[in-house]
């Protein structure tokens, strides 16, 4: 079984997401540490984040198994992230890794911008997790200073802003609900609620799949 969960940053689908994977046995992939790794690279090499052929031959060597999550994370990366992700090369060499992660034989969950539209079109289950900015960036806030970082909510809300307006604006594969994919509206949720709720989607989902056949 593949599910396919897209949102916006810091709408939950991640937290989401691993819940899910567990909840099932699947295994989880955060599409989006693909693309921060991609800007990692760059920037670890001091290139600038606009370098096509770099940018993509770090994405082609990317290894999926090698990914530094809490280097990964600070919010200066989830910008860097959003700008090589606009570049259709690198989109185009992150396609394969990440079918291959979904077509193990069991499947598996995979989260991001385009998985349900581009990834994995044809997956059974998507679900398009949204929140309001406003919402998602005091959940990133709070994030944030737990990891220690000094930074202003309004700062947070701005790179929000800016985020949904690149991933959503950009010619190759913008954040969108695949037109088949459930909305799951997490504003007023906690995260046991908005669990259940996905639950009850991927529960729902599967069962008209099996009935159409
Ligand atoms: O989800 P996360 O905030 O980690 O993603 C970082 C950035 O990576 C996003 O703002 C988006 O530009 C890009 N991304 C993408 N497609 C995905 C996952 C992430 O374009 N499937």
């Amino acid at each position: 079984m593949i599910i396919a969960i897209d949102g916006p940053a810091a709408s939950g689908k991640g937290t989401l997401g691993k819940r899910i994977a567990d909840h099932f046995g699947l295994a989880h992939l955060d599409t989006g540490l693909l693309y921060r790794a991609v800007a990692r690279a760059l920037l670890d090499a001091g290139r600038p984040l606009d370098d096509v052929a770099a940018a993509t031959l770090a994405a082609e060597r990317l290894d999926v198994e090698s990914l530094d999550e809490n280097r990964l994370r600070g919010a200066e990366m989830g910008e860097a992230a959003s700008v090589v992700a606009a570049l259709p090369m690198v989109r185009a060499a992150l396609v394969d890794l990440q079918r291959r992660f979904a077509g193990r034989p069991e499947g598996a969950v995979l989260d991001g911008r385009d998985i349900g539209t581009v990834i994995c079109p044809d997956a059974p289950v998507k679900i398009f997790v949204t929140a309001t900015p406003e919402e998602r960036a005091s959940r990133r806030h709070r994030e944030l200073v737990r990891r220690g970082e000094e930074v202003a909510y309004e700062t947070v809300l701005a790179d929000i802003r800016r985020r949904d307006a690149r991933d959503a604006g950009r010619t190759s594969a913008p954040l969108a609900a695949a037109p088949d994919a459930r909305l799951l509206d997490t504003t007023d949720l906690d995260i046991e609620a908005a669990f259940r709720a996905a639950v009850s989607i991927v529960e729902n989902m599967t069962a008209s799949s099996l009935r159409a056949g």
